[in-house]
């Protein structure tokens, strides 16, 4: 029989076993298991190779050796499509479930071995009654029933699985399938075409080239692991629920610049040898020069990043030019998260939040820190839903006026419900939400229902003169805010007069024009403004000079300490002579006791908010309250 096709398969699967040992891998599970499809589909070719030429010598050899030949072939024969199946498997279960799903395949494959043994072989002679042109009987068979059961549970199992199965991985092992199968029918129908093994390792060369060629993980620069490869070997090691340290860098150059020795010398040529040859790590090149080492071992991990940190302290070339560019990231047990891409979310917002902060620090990436993440995102969902599914609330805050002697405005504060009817506080949300900025839809959400309340209830009938809403700084730095108001003002007939918006303190000049340009505009319609949480640190005496506001308040913390601390007490009464003295208006914020009230009323504070008189309201309470209030006793309150 001829064995030349075969032969070309074990040469074709040499050379891809030469590539694929002189390579940098990673032990990725997927890589384990292909590995072991790649020796058994060798192991089965070579075996394909004995068994013909136990069957041409057979004369020479005790027969008991020539079908335990045979019959091992059609053993491996079938190990390739159990393989197959277990590679299949690795990728669907992962590292938790896989043991446990595939222990009856493992069974099968155990029973399907005995069976190939015990089974007896005939062999099929050609017409000159010595050539032998194949084999069969039950031994044979029953290799064909079990390689196309494996092969038809992997076929069900991909269907099945779809979604856990990457598919790349689902179309590659589909195609090597189809060839597979291809190859059995034909040497089913066409015995003397022994094509099987040479078609075996055609399919295995498609799977590696597809698939598990370790060089697709590889940064081809740098010689580093890619990100491609950081997703599916983070996804292993936290399917695998055992510690890991990771620590991460943001080198002063891209790494292709460290590598141009024309330019620069050879420092950055060094810096990379360093990195790449740290021990115990493996290493991944995340962006251009942002470099991730993962320590399977925790305590070698702490020594390593020592010794990394040592090493960069005085870095590469002349002044330290190749190095780290501000701090680096230590998460010491990856376990505070619970997956890979939650990993690279959390060290992203870390570096993000503390760029420019720290120079060469080593930042610890701890518990708390990924608890805040998850929390930010569990907000950030809910604040999502709730402005999705109109669940955002306006409650009113009346605000007594010591002159007139009753309730002439209020302060339209936001809340949101969960999905269990829950109130939440804008303190939870309001700041994510002018982080990711949803802000600014949430703003113009409450404006309009503000503006909408207005058009159905006459509120100066109700002896409110106007409304104060609060405006994020984010909202104020934005170039929309004008035409977004007017528009919702147009829409509802809201003559602006009864509009007054609370601002704050903006950190940027930029932010800060782009406020007084929003406020010119709308204050040319009449809006007004006041100046929120005065005191707080957020608003200073400098900031009412520039800012054309008509109202300042004071924040709760500032009349609190008006009451504890004999300094503050000084800082305030300068603070109220010089707000009136530029003619403008206070609201005292947070006055809970019948004595604050009194002290605030006695400074000369025009206007009074806070528990003292009510909490902020839900819109139909707070007409009620106003109504009881304002317009059946005139006086019952000051
Ligand atoms: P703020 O604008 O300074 O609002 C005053 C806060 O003090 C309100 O808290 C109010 O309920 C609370 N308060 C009033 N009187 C008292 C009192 O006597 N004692 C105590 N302990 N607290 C009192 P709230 O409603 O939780 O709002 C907190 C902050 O959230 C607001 O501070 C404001 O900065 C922001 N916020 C609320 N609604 C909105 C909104 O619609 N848009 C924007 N951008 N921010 C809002
Ligand atoms: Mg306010
Ligand atoms: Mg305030």
């Amino acid at each position: 029989m001829d064995i030349r096709l075969q032969c070309g398969g074990v040469v074709l699967m040499a050379v891809l076993l030469y590539f694929y040992i002189r390579q940098k891998r990673i032990s990725l599970d997927t890589e384990k298991a292909f590995f072991r499809a790649f020796l058994v589909t060798l192991v089965c070719i070579i075996l394909d190779i004995f068994s013909i030429l136990a069957l041409d010598f057979r004369d020479r050899l005790p027969q008991m050796a020539v079908r335990f030949i045979c019959k091992s072939y059609l053993v491996t024969l079938m190990g390739v499509a159990f393989c197959g199946l277990l590679y299949v498997c690795v990728d669907i279960y992962k590292d938790k479930d896989y043991k446990k799903s595939v222990r009856k395949y493992k069974l099968a494959a155990v029973a399907g071995m005995i069976l190939i043994y015990a089974l007896p072989m005939e062999y099929q002679f050609a017409e000159d009654k010595t050539t032998i042109i194949y084999t069969y009987g039950g031994s044979v068979y029953i290799t064909y029933v079990f390689a196309v059961g494996f092969l038809v549970i992997n076929f069900l199992l991909m269907r099945k699985e779809k979604t856990r199965i990457n598919p790349a991985r689902r179309e590659a092992v589909r195609l090597w399938m189809v060839i597979w199968i291809g190859a059995s029918l034909t040497q089913l129908f066409y015995s003397s075409l022994l094509i099987v093994g040479y078609m075996s390792a055609i399919g295995v060369a498609i799977l590696y080239l597809k698939l598990e060629n370790p060089e697709t993980n590889l940064d081809r620069q740098s010689g580093m692991f890619n990100h491609s490869a950081l997703i599916q070997y983070g996804r292993q090691l936290f399917g695998r629920k055992t510690a890991f340290s990771v620590l991460t860098l943001v080198l002063k150059e891209p790494l292709h610049k460290s590598m141009r020795a024309d330019q620069t010398g050879t420092a950055g040529m060094e810096m990379l040898e360093f990195l790449v040859n740290v021990p115990d790590a493996f290493i991944f090149k995340e962006a251009e020069n942002e470099i991730l080492f993962v320590f399977e071992d925790v305590e070698k991990a702490k020594e390593q990043t020592q010794r990394i940190l040592q090493r960069f302290q005085s870095g590469w070339g002349k002044d330290g030019q190749f190095g780290v560019k501000h701090f680096w990231i230590y998460m010491a047990d990856a376990g505070i998260v619970n997956n890979v891409d939650d990993m690279l979310d959390l060290m992203q917002g870390i570096s993000q939040d503390s760029a420019g902060l720290t120079k060469n620090n080593l930042i610890l990436a701890d518990k708390a820190m990924a608890e805040e993440m998850y929390r930010m995102r569990e907000t950030e969902r809910l604040l999502a839903d709730a402005i999705e599914k109109d669940r955002v609330e306006v409650f009113y805050q009346p605000i007594f006026s010591t002159r007139e002697n009753r309730f002439t405005s209020a302060e339209a504060l936001v809340r949101i419900r969960d999905e269990n009817g829950k109130i939440v506080p804008p303190g939870v949300f309001i700041g994510v939400a002018e982080q990711n900025g949803a802000i600014v839809k949430l703003g113009a959400m409450i404006f309009e229902k503000v503006c909408r309340m207005i058009r159905e209830t006459d509120i100066r009938q109700y002896g409110l003169h106007y409304l104060e809403i609060n405006l994020s700084v984010v909202q104020c730095a934005s170039e929309h805010l004008y035409e977004d108001y007017m528009r919702i003002m147009e829409k509802y007939g809201i003559s602006a007069d009864q509009i007054n918006l609370e601002i704050t303190e903006s950190a940027s000049l930029d932010a800060k024009a782009m406020l007084l340009r929003n406020m010119e505009r709308l204050m040319a319609h009449g809006v007004r403004f006041s100046l929120d949480d005065f005191g707080t640190g957020q608003a200073n005496l400098n900031y009412i000079m520039d800012m054309p506001v008509d109202i300042v308040k004071f924040d709760r913390d500032m009349t609190m300490a008006y009451f504890e601390n004999q300094k503050a007490k000084y800082i305030m009464d300068s603070a109220i002579h010089m707000i009136h003295g530029m003619g403008l208006e206070i609201v005292s914020e947070g006055i809970e006791t019948e004595e604050q009230y009194q002290t605030m009323k006695e400074l000369g504070i025009s206007y009074i908010q806070g528990y003292y008189f009510s909490k902020p309201l839900p819109q139909e309470e707070f007409w009620k309250f106003i109504e009881e209030r304002n317009l059946k006793t005139d006086s019952r309150n000051g």
